[in-house]
């Protein structure tokens, strides 16, 4: 009979996920930076690069608490929503319409972000882990902020210049 995997092994394996999520985001982040047309959203992506690498530093702590080594385990869906963002960089170069684009992208990664730390803290809390489940609502409110501003930046001056 197959090993019964209970919620811990879920909770590990996505705690992986998003932690190999979160590494390729910090190197797609900068190519996100450096292709921005507008200043306030290329500060923005910069801005997030920052505590992107702090949102790392926390997930280590998770696995610390939860007694593993730090390890990250391959996530298709965050590398082809990276690959999308890439594809808008290529595609869209040079055009009013490459913000706009820029900020979808990075729209979809920030709700796959938000998706995965919601579960993982609930799971967390679940766990009886309660320093951990703080530790993940950390990084959940700066996805939050992060999906914020960038909506922000969209409706208020990027869609028009585009539009
Ligand atoms: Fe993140
Ligand atoms: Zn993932
Ligand atoms: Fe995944
Ligand atoms: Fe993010």
């Amino acid at each position: 009979m197959p090993k019964q995997k209970m919620l811990e092994d879920l909770f590990l394996d996505t705690l992986k996920d998003i932690y190999y999520a979160e590494r390729q985001i910090v190197k797609a982040l900068p190519k996100m930076a450096k292709a921005a047309g507008s200043d306030e959203l290329r500060t923005a992506f910069e801005n997030h690069l920052e505590e992107t690498h702090g949102q790392i530093d926390r997930l280590q702590q998770v696995f610390e608490i939860f007694g593993k080594r730090a390890q990250g385990k391959t996530c298709e869906a965050i590398q082809w929503l990276l690959e999308e963002g890439e594809e808008i960089i290529e595609e869209f170069s040079e055009s009013p319409a490459l913000d706009a684009g820029l900020i979808s992208a990075g729209n979809a990664v920030e709700h796959y972000e938000i998706a995965r730390y919601g579960t993982l803290k609930t799971w967390a809390t679940l766990l009886k882990m309660p320093e951990a489940a703080k530790l993940l609502d950390a990084n959940l409110q700066e996805e939050h902020k992060a999906d914020e501003l960038l909506t922000k930046l969209a409706t208020t001056s990027v869609n028009k210049m585009a539009a």
